[in-house]
């Protein structure tokens, strides 16, 4: 571990013994040995876990359930109860490992007094340091102004929330016919940068300034669009009104992480675009190699300091570690 460079990652999974399998409809597609070692690593905080972390020079990771998690439960009484159930978990395995994991709250989102009391109790009381959140809750979108309360308490509060894909709430009929499109290809990630979007041009942003959302999947593609945002926004500004150009809160209020994207070019394209400070190294596991990840960031023709900020120093200072 000492000879490989220090990495902090930020998507990294597992699982809360007695949630319901929220996935099932997508898991019943993958090959059950497959799934068996995915149960088996995500419910595991020791031998394994650690293990692969030592390898790669991971020294810390900020855990969060694996999805959709409670967004997948209707009722709003039983997600709370999951949700709490869940961060009391988290906080246990926390305990028997403080210096190398650090936790993100499941929350309730239903409704968004829910999600304010379970983000600060996690916060105040837990000590973690944010929230993952798996997109939308049966259709509500964040970016509606009765979640303002959510995103003052998270400004307040100084954490960001991670905004991690989920279903559509139905198939586009783009994807209808292609299930191999559906989910981590391609269905996903347009999902969440448009629920990414919706934050940005719903004016979350300009209302709490201080609010950071983070996007794994090398920011599911919107840094390579930030240029067509302002270009057409200021065509087609359809009444509304932004304090900045759009372009300006991708890299600032939304930062990003290359968990699943080991792609050089890739990386290097999005620190053009939104500077070495707001990409930040993540794996996602168990659904992504930490070995293919590790090296992947290893070899990257960066400079060696902006190396450092995106292995562990973007995440020291937002986290405050
Ligand atoms: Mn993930």
């Amino acid at each position: 571990m000492d000879t490989r460079i220090r990495k902090i990652a930020l998507e990294e999974h597992f699982s809360t013994p007695g949630l319901p399998n929220y996935a099932k409809a997508f898991t019943r597609h993958i090959d059950p040995e497959i799934l068996r070692d995915l149960a088996a690593r995500l419910s595991d905080f020791d031998d394994r876990r650690i293990q692969e972390m030592d390898q790669a020079g991971i020294a810390y990771c900020i855990l969060s359930q694996t999805g959709p998690s409670v967004q997948g439960e209707q009722d709003a009484r039983q997600a709370m109860a999951y949700a709490q159930a869940s961060n009391d978990f988290l906080a246990q395995q926390i305990a028997r490992h403080p210096t190398r994991f650090g936790g993100f709250a499941t929350l309730a989102m239903h409704t968004p007094q829910q999600a304010v009391g379970e983000l600060t109790r996690a916060v105040k009381q837990l000590g973690f340091k944010g929230a993952l959140v798996n997109g939308h809750t049966f259709g509500a979108y964040y970016d509606d102004p009765s979640y303002d309360p959510f995103w003052e308490a998270l400004q307040d509060l100084g954490v960001p929330l991670y905004l991690h894909p989920a279903d559509a709430v139905a198939t586009p009929r783009a994807l209808e016919g292609h299930p191999e499109l559906a989910g981590a290809t391609w269905g996903w990630q347009v999902e969440t940068a448009s629920h990414a979007l919706r934050l940005l041009f719903g004016g979350v942003f300009d209302r709490f300034p201080r609010v950071r959302v983070i996007l794994g999947h090398m920011g599911e593609g919107l840094p390579f669009m930030r240029w067509r945002f302002d270009s057409r926004f200021a065509v087609y500004p359809h009444g509304v009104r932004l304090q900045r150009p759009p372009s300006s809160y991708i890299g600032t209020n939304i930062l990003i992480t290359t968990s699943g994207v080991c792609s050089a070019p890739a990386l290097l394209g999005a620190i053009g675009e939104m500077g070495p400070e707001a990409v930040m190294f993540s794996v996602d596991y168990p659904y992504e190699s930490t070995a293919l990840a590790a090296e992947f960031i290893e070899q990257a023709p960066l400079d060696e300091e902006v190396r450092q900020l995106v292995c562990h120093g973007n995440a020291q200072r937002i986290f405050g570690l």
